[in-house]
């Protein structure tokens, strides 16, 4: 797995308001300074310096913060410019970015590539178009895809950005997303709760009660589903809720956030597995299950949480549990040493 360094770009000039972005607020009482080439080169430094040993696996340049390709041309190579040596010394591998799928074109990915981007990430949210529209997002569902196409082409890998809880999306429009995205054969996905933040329309709506979050239950029960058909399918999902901490608290005002939101939804699927395996037994036949030894924690869900469920199905007392090292993550089997 590469070795991750993230490089923030002050949100600049984004002509958007997506319902649940804050970002005009945010960089409106931030007063955040450009990062120049020389800053991106010193971040770069530090974390490589930071945690030497981390860099074996490959080092990835990471921009966060703003839709990338929306900037202007000459602060992309501002911004790139400042890898360019790491990519060329090979202390660097590749570099990632994430955009609107509808800053990419044919001639954008070709610059890119010159400047030894790898990896895109395409923030697609929904693929219901009722749903692009309720958000202001401001592209098609159709937009996404033929970024993706564009992408493919170009030799990118892509990674896809969906989130659960929007405005106006229903569990099938939701389904329909997932299926949609699974279609454009993404190389990973990442999923994100709605969360309604402090300067974000998002947040006047909920006060004029336009809009109503759904519960942190509901969230991770259909984050488990996403990532069970993902999984299946062979597509990997990198991560599942924001990255926590007292930035995003600050400004969160409503909505499914929980800090271990990724480990809740790794429980779900693994509590799943185990009701779904438990219903091919007969009542009364012991059976003994398998899990990973790194899923202990998993099994047992936040606050034991799995546990108190699968007592309350009276599931608890019908199996035992053994863990095997060499098991894959979040897989849950039958042993037949009876
Ligand atoms: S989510 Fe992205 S595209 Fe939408 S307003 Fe925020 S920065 Fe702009």
């Amino acid at each position: 797995m590469a070795f991750v360094i993230p490089v923030f770009i002050p949100h600049q000039g984004c002509p958007h308001t997506c319902v649940f972005c804050n970002q005009h607020t945010i960089t409106g009482t931030a007063g955040t300074a450009p990062v120049t080439p020389e800053g991106v080169r010193a971040v770069i430094e530090q974390w490589l310096a930071r945690s030497p040993g981390r860099a074996a696996g490959g080092v990835q340049v990471a921009f966060y913060g703003g839709s990338f390709t929306g900037l202007p041309q000459s602060r992309q190579c501002e911004l790139l410019d400042g890898v360019v040596p790491f990519l060329e010394s090979g202390r660097v591998r590749e570099i990632r970015l994430s955009t609107r799928p509808d800053y990419v074109d044919g001639p954008t990915i070709d610059f890119l590539r010159r400047r030894g981007v790898t990896v895109v990430e395409l923030g697609v949210q929904s693929m219901d178009q009722t749903v692009l529209d309720a958000c202001g997002r401001g592209h098609t569902c159709g937009q996404a895809v033929e970024a993706v196409r564009l992408l493919r082409r170009g030799a990118m890998q892509v990674g896809l950005q969906l989130m659960i809880g929007l405005p106006r999306e229903t569990t099938a429009s939701l389904l329909r997303t997932v299926r949609e995205a699974a279609r454009l054969r993404p190389d990973f996905v990442r999923i994100y709760p709605a969360l309604v933040l402090r300067g974000s329309e998002l947040a006047d709506m909920l006060a004029r009660g336009e809009y109503r979050p759904l519960s942190l239950g509901g969230t991770v029960v259909r984050a488990a589903r996403m990532k069970e058909y993902f999984d299946a399918r062979g597509i990997r999902v990198v991560r599942m809720g924001l990255q926590a901490g007292p930035e995003l608290e600050k400004w969160l005002v409503a909505g499914p956030y929980h800090p271990a939101f990724g480990e809740m939804v790794n429980a779900r699927i693994m509590l799943n597995r185990t009701r779904r395996i438990l219903r091919k037994v007969r009542e009364g036949e012991p059976v003994r299950l398998s899990i990973s030894s790194r899923d202990r924690s998993a099994f047992r869900g936040v606050r034991s949480a799995n546990i108190a469920r699968l007592r309350e199905l009276g599931l608890l007392d019908r199996f035992s549990l053994s863990a095997d090292a060499g098991q894959p993550r979040h897989t849950v089997r039958i042993v037949n040493d009876f």
